[in-house]
Parts: C-alpha cells; sequence; structure tokens
C-alpha cells in the first residue's frame, strides 16, 4: 500500500484505536515480499548522494514582512516558503517535517547501506537491516522473479471456495492484505490494564466509505479512474482484458456494499462509539453462517472467548454482501488486493500502476519516491527498533533526552497553573483532571528495551519474503499480547519517526528522536524558538488527553466518565467554537463556493484543540523558564523580541507548499487540518499573541471574539 496517506500502514493499527498523533506520517511505509532463489548475484545497494540538509530552527528567508503579522500570521511567517521550496516530484508537498524526513532518511539509508554489504562481522541485527534493505534495492532481481513470490497465494484464492473464504482471510491478514474486516489487539477501553482481541470494519481499496458514495464530479472520476485501476492490476496479474473488466466493475460493487455498512470517520471519533466488547459467539452469530473459529487459527490468534466490536453494524452487511457475491468476484477481490498490497516488492509494471493510482491520482504526485527512500522507510517499518538503536547512537547524542525531558516538565507544570485558571471547570473535575495530569508517563527518544527480533528471518534475495515474514512476525508480536499485562514500556512509533503521539489507555506522551532534530528541536536555537518548535509539539501531545476523545479516558486509561454534567457541557460549548472555526476553512477552492472543499471540524476536533491548548501550555512554560533562567525576553535577536521569536516559531511548524489532490484527501480522510490552516487556526485564539505584536483587539489575527477550550 505504497504511498497512500497512512500512518504506519506497515504496522497492524489496534482496531478502534484512538491514538492520536501529531501528523499523519508523511512518509508511508514499503510493502514488500518472496521465496528463495539460489546462485543470483546481488546487484549492491548503492548510496544515493547527500543532498539534504536540516531547515533552519528561526528561518527568516521564509518570512514575508511585507505582510501585518495581525492581517495574517501564517503569510507574515511563512508567506515566501512555498517560493523558496517547489514541491519535489516524488513528494505530495514539502513542509518542515517532509523535510526532517528526508534528512533523517537520507541519515538512516547511510546506516543501510554500510550494513547491506555481505560481512561476517556483522551483528545479527545488523545483517538483518542490511539485508533487508538489499533485497529491497534488488530490483533486477525483483523484475526477473515476476508473480513467482506470489504464485503460492494466487493458487490458493483460485482454489478458493465460499467454506475455505475465513481461512484464507486470516492468512491474508497475517501476511498485511486486509480483506473484507481487520482484527488485532487493544487495550481494553474500559479495563486498560487489559489486552484484548478486537474486530473492525475494513477491506476497501479507496481511502475510506465516503469515497464510495459522495456524489460530485471529482468523486465520480476518482471512482471511475479506480475501476480502472482494478481492472489494469487484474491484468498484470494474469486475467485477459475482458474478464478483468468484468471483476472490476463487480469489485467496486462489492467494496461499495461494504462502505454502506461502515462507520464515518467523524463517528469513530467517538470511543463508546467503537466500543462493543462482546462474548465471541455473539460475534460469530452476526457473521453467520460464516465459520469465524478457522480465520482465528489462520492469523494465529490466541484463544479468546470475547472480543471488542468496533463496528457491529458492518459485519451481517459484510456477510451478506459475501453470500450474494458469485465466487469469480471474490476471488478477483482477493487477487486485486494482494497484488496491490505487495506492489512495491513485484515486477515494476505493478508498483508502477499502484504509485498511480494511489499516488498520482488520488494525492497529485508526479513521480514515484526513489527506491533508496522507499526501502529505507521499509526497513524504520519492519525492523524499526533494531535500526532505531544504530540510528540513536548516532543521531540522538549528548543531551537532547535531558533538554527534551526538561521542557516536558515545563509544560506539564504549566497545564497544573492552566488548570486552575478554568473559570469554566468546577473544582471536582479540576481534582481530577490534575490526577490525569500528573498520572501522565514521559516517553523521550527511544525505548528503555529493544525489541527482540531474533527469530525473524532476513534473506538478502527475498525482497518479498522478508515483507511477509515481518508483518506476520509483527502481526504474532501484536496478537501474542492478548490475555497478558500491559508493557508500559512499549513504543507505537519506532525511533526515527518524525511524529509524536498521545495514547490514553497507556495515558503517555511519545516523542520519537527521529522529531528531536532541527527545526523542531536545536540545541542552538534558544529557549523562544525551541518552546514555539517542539514545545508547542508536546503541548499539542499532553493536550490530547484533554481532548474530544482523550477526555474520556481517566488518569489510569479507563473509559470512564469523571466529568460533572455541567462541566462536560461548558466543555462541548467551547469545542463547538473550534469546530465552527475550522469548519470555515476552504482547504481546496471550487469553480463555485457549493465546489469548495471545506475543513471538517467535527473530524479535526481533537486536532484543533490540541494545537490550540498546546500553543497556550508552551508559552507559558516558555515564559517561566526564561524568569527562572534570568533571560530578557525583550531583547531582539533578529529584530525580533522573544515571544515574537516563539509565534514565528510555532507557525513556521506549519510552513508548506502541497499539491491539491493531497490536500483534497488529506481533508477527507485525515483528522488533522491542512498544515497552514493549523498556524492561524490556533493563534487567533491566542492570549499572548496580541501582546507579543501589538495587534489592535478586533483585527484578523485578534478578533473580538475567539475560541479557548485548554
Ligand atoms: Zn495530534
Amino acid at each position: 500500500m505504497n504511498d497512500r496517506l497512512q500512518p504506519n500502514d506497515r504496522l497492524p493499527q489496534p482496531a478502534g484505536s484512538t491514538v492520536c498523533r501529531l501528523l499523519f506520517s508523511l512518509a508511508p511505509c514499503v510493502v514488500l515480499m518472496v521465496l528463495p532463489v539460489a546462485g543470483i548475484a546481488q546487484t549492491p545497494a548503492k548510496a544515493p548522494p547527500a543532498h539534504y540538509v536540516p531547515a533552519p530552527a528561526f528561518d527568516t528567508a521564509s518570512m514575508d514582512t511585507s505582510v501585518n503579522p495581525c492581517d495574517d500570521f501564517y503569510k507574515f511567517s511563512c508567506g515566501n516558503y512555498a517560493a523558496h521550496h517547489p514541491i519535489p516530484s516524488d513528494q505530495a508537498g514539502v513542509d518542515q517535517f517532509y523535510t526532517l524526513y528526508n534528512v533523517d532518511t537520507q541519515d538512516l539509508n547511510g546506516i543501510l547501506t554500510r550494513y547491506s554489504a555481505p560481512n561476517p562481522d556483522r551483528t545479527p541485527n545488523q545483517q538483518k537491516i542490511g539485508d533487508y534493505y538489499a533485497a529491497c534495492m534488488n530490483t533486477a532481481l525483483i523484475n526477473q522473479k515476476g508473480l513467482t513470490p506470489i504464485e503460492p497465494l494466487l493458487h490458493q484464492i483460485d482454489d478458493v471456495t465460499k467454506p475455505g473464504l475465513p481461512s484464507l482471510m486470516g492468512e491474508l491478514q497475517r501476511d498485511g492484505v486486509n480483506v473484507f474486516l481487520s482484527f488485532g489487539e487493544q487495550q481494553d477501553f474500559k479495563d486498560s490494564s487489559k489486552q484484548v482481541a478486537a474486530v473492525d470494519q475494513g477491506g476497501l481499496g479507496l481511502p475510506e466509505r465516503d469515497y464510495y458514495t459522495r456524489t460530485g464530479a471529482k468523486d465520480q472520476q476518482i471512482r471511475a479512474e479506480y475501476l480502472q485501476f482494478v481492472a489494469r492490476m487484474l491484468t498484470l496479474g494474469g486475467e485477459s482484458s475482458a474478464d478483468a473488466q468484468r471483476d472490476a466493475t463487480n469489485i467496486l460493487a462489492f467494496e461499495t456494499k461494504l462502505a454502506l455498512a461502515s462507520m464515518t470517520n467523524t463517528e469513530r471519533r467517538d470511543p463508546e462509539a467503537v466500543y462493543h466488547p462482546q462474548p465471541l459467539a455473539t460475534f460469530e452469530q452476526s457473521i453467520a453462517p460464516m465459520d469465524f473459529a478457522p480465520f482465528l487459527d489462520a492469523v494465529h490468534s490466541p484463544k479468546i472467548d470475547s472480543l471488542i466490536n468496533a463496528s457491529p453494524k458492518f459485519f451481517p452487511a459484510m456477510e451478506a454482501a459475501i453470500q450474494s457475491a458469485d465466487m469469480d468476484t471474490l476471488r478477483a477481490y482477493l487477487r486485486f488486493h494482494v497484488l496491490s498490497s505487495f506492489a512495491s516488492q513485484l515486477p515494476q509494471a505493478i508498483d508502477d500502476e499502484d504509485f498511480n493510482f494511489y499516488g498520482h491520482e488520488l494525492r497529485g504526485i508526479p513521480a514515484q519516491r526513489p527506491r533508496w527512500k522507499r526501502c529505507s522507510s521499509a526497513v524504520d517499518g519492519a525492523l524499526g527498533e533494531a535500526l532505531g538503536q544504530v540510528y540513536v547512537e548516532h543521531y540522538f547524542a549528548g543531551d537532547s533526552k535531558q533538554k527534551t525531558l526538561q521542557m516536558v516538565h515545563d509544560i506539564e507544570a504549566a497545564m497544573d497553573q492552566d488548570i486552575d485558571t478554568l473559570d469554566w471547570m468546577s473544582p471536582a473535575t479540576k481534582l481530577l483532571a490534575k490526577q490525569k495530569l500528573h498520572a501522565v508517563t514521559d516517553k523521550i527518544g527511544y525505548p528503555d528495551k529493544w525489541r527482540d527480533y531474533s527469530k525473524l528471518i532476513v534473506s538478502p534475495t527475498e525482497a518479498l519474503g522478508n515483507d511477509e515474514r515481518a508483518t506476520a512476525f509483527e502481526n504474532d508480536r501484536e496478537l501474542n499480547k492478548i490475555g497478558k499485562p500491559v508493557d508500559k514500556n512499549e513504543w507505537g512509533m519506532t525511533p526515527p519517526t518524525v511524529n509524536a503521539y498521545y495514547d490514553p489507555s497507556m495515558n503517555d506522551i511519545n516523542f520519537p528522536a527521529g522529531i528531536l532534530q532541527p527545526p523542531f528541536y536545536d540545541p542552538n536555537a534558544g529557549l523562544a524558538v525551541n518552546y514555539g518548535h517542539i514545545g508547542a509539539v508536546i503541548g499539542h501531545e499532553l493536550t490530547h488527553g484533554f481532548d474530544d476523545e482523550g477526555r474520556k479516558f481517566d488518569a489510569k486509561g479507563d473509559l470512564s466518565n469523571w466529568w460533572t454534567p455541567s462541566d462536560a457541557a461548558n466543555f462541548k460549548a467551547r469545542t463547538s467554537c473550534v469546530v465552527k472555526e475550522y469548519g470555515s476553512f476552504v482547504a481546496v477552492p471550487g469553480a463555485t463556493a457549493k465546489d469548495n472543499v471545506m475543513v471538517n471540524g467535527k473530524l479535526t476536533l481533537g486536532e484543533d484543540t490540541a494545537d490550540n491548548g498546546g500553543l497556550v501550555l508552551a508559552y507559558i512554560a516558555y515564559l517561566d523558564r526564561a524568569r527562572k533562567e534570568g533571560i530578557d525576553i525583550h531583547k531582539k535577536i533578529d529584530g525580533y523580541t522573544g515571544p515574537q521569536r516563539f509565534y514565528i516559531a510555532f507557525a513556521q511548524n506549519w510552513c508548506e507548499n502541497s499539491r491539491p489532490a493531497a490536500i483534497r484527501q488529506q481533508v477527507l480522510t485525515d483528522p488533522h487540518a491542512p498544515d497552514h490552516f493549523r498556524a492561524n487556526g490556533a493563534i487567533v485564539n491566542q492570549p499572548g499573541f496580541a501582546a507579543a505584536f501589538g495587534c489592535k483587539k478586533g483585527s484578523p489575527m485578534a478578533p473580538a471574539q475567539n475560541c479557548r477550550v485548554w
């Protein structure tokens, strides 16, 4: 599933997961897969020339100082960014995250190139990451093998009957091909000390359910393109073009039935809506006459007698759709998803076709990322903690961890103060809010204990086999947690990841080493700039514990209502202001107002709340830290005071230049508003901003009416 806008798309996401990330990974992982072929020489993996450099922490060149900061702060801070940062042909856009991703991937590639040469002195982990990379880079061998690596799966699909489907579904899911539904492990929302099985809707080839149902010329065009894409993939998989056309039409009709029974992204923001614990027998009744036991065996689930059903209305409809479909359609559906899931480790024609739809058609990207980037990301996805261990030794040195931890503590102290000042919350709820705040675990850089990959076999000549084994290894590791105590030290992102997250069931905030680099954190940048950049990111993750989803979980990480009814009503009144504000942003202008693609304020509410609250907290923390260290915040550097530099640094987190097609897909699928709305969207609500820039009350960036939650 190459180049789809999905976070960690190789790693199974727990069903109904509510993990809140700073942003979706802009660097989708590459999916691979093959059988051993003896006697084929390896093409040595060549490193690209180093050409990516970190962005400056305080970027005066990107500012447009002809703009009044009180009129449009994004334009003031980032107005020249797009002119200086044309979008590279292999990217959906360029922004601070992608720039750091490129630097980071270049660093990873250096490590991987070194270990990809056969050398008896390599440690077992060095052998695995090096050989995984070498196999992935060897496109000559991948092309030479053709469809051979997936032939066993294709034969199973040819032979499958309806009673045999569940077993094949389980096997495919274990290999990372998510057909019909998704099955995984999660912490029980209402008892976070328990790890339980969970089942969720799934099985779509388009990005999410509304792509099948929305009317309008653009969506009709996407569905027409999808149909042709599916047909071409089936042809490349060996069908005649007449059969492929017929099958593609039937696949779209079949997936549309799954889509119609699926919940929307916005509905899924309510944790109660995706939490339906059931005895296994009850779930099995909902999909009768399908027999679920062979699925559980094939996916390597431990024995279970209950599960969390995230989307109960989906399953009877899924079963009805399967019953009413003919076997030719179901087999073609499975074949298509196998080809697409493994496209990046299959011959180039298939890889190109998959990119052409998911990258070019849906997101407007002209060219595929170069192979070395995709393979570096693939190793990070498959062996992230083996690669990450080497990465942090080289690129997370010195006192970065200590310095970041101090900022985290400052921002937690700021939230403690902030809760005291809230005029809309009762003392009883404040007490519980503080209890939750004090229970947050801070995780910085990398895990204390590294994951053990000793049982994962990696070959230098089996790109697709490596991928299949790594996916199955991760699937088994996840499912093996069911019924066991929670490992609080576990990370949900790899150390090189340029992102961060809050996990409500763990009640922890997590900042991988990958994001603790310039421009987000720069040891030489000074307080104001670092608190504006990474400080706001830390505040963002912390505030997720108290956004529309996070506030429903308590200090232990359990879904339980700790709010008085009137405090909950006050919270909702305040967040409805935020929904309205962001819902008024035009993301992609249309020919007429009715064709405008708007930001969905309901979908982005959690992220917007986190951006706004996070910036308030980072500012309080910055002022406190400056006071403690005797730093004169009024002293100008580059012509700006400390508070001004703080806010400019924050806005520059969101400098971007993106393709309209990519923004369109983001707005329709992603709970994060497009980057540049995240600057002004939060700035207009900041109590400290108007004073820092001398903005008159009533100016566009200091409106008389604004929104404030935290
Ligand atoms: Zn977030």
